[in-house]
């Protein structure tokens, strides 16, 4: 069996796997990424929400040029996994 090397979905570190379904270097970023897709993401023009269970973060008044997916990502980020994963244990 090849020995295959990705690039972790979560994290970007490259990792080498037997496994070609694999997507993610560990179990960490497996766990992260799961949590990630639990977060109910709305978003328009100037404003975008991200709801982890009972936890709402909201940002308005944005530049409707600005990369959403990238405030996305810089919000779990900044969250970070601790706080996300309590936040997603309280249901809505
Ligand atoms: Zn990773």
């Amino acid at each position: 069996m090849p020995l295959i090397y990705k690039f972790c979905e979560t994290c970007g570190a490259r990792y080498g796997t037997f496994r070609s379904q694999r997507k993610h270097c560990s179990n960490a970023c497996r766990q992260r990424a799961y949590r990630e897709s639990q977060a109910t993401t709305v978003h328009d023009e100037t404003t975008l929400t991200l709801q982890f269970g009972r936890v709402t973060v909201k940002l308005v008044d944005l530049d409707p040029a600005s990369d959403k997916e990238s405030l996305r990502r810089t919000i779990i980020e900044v969250l970070g996994p601790e706080l996300i994963e309590q936040a997603t244990a309280l249901k809505p």
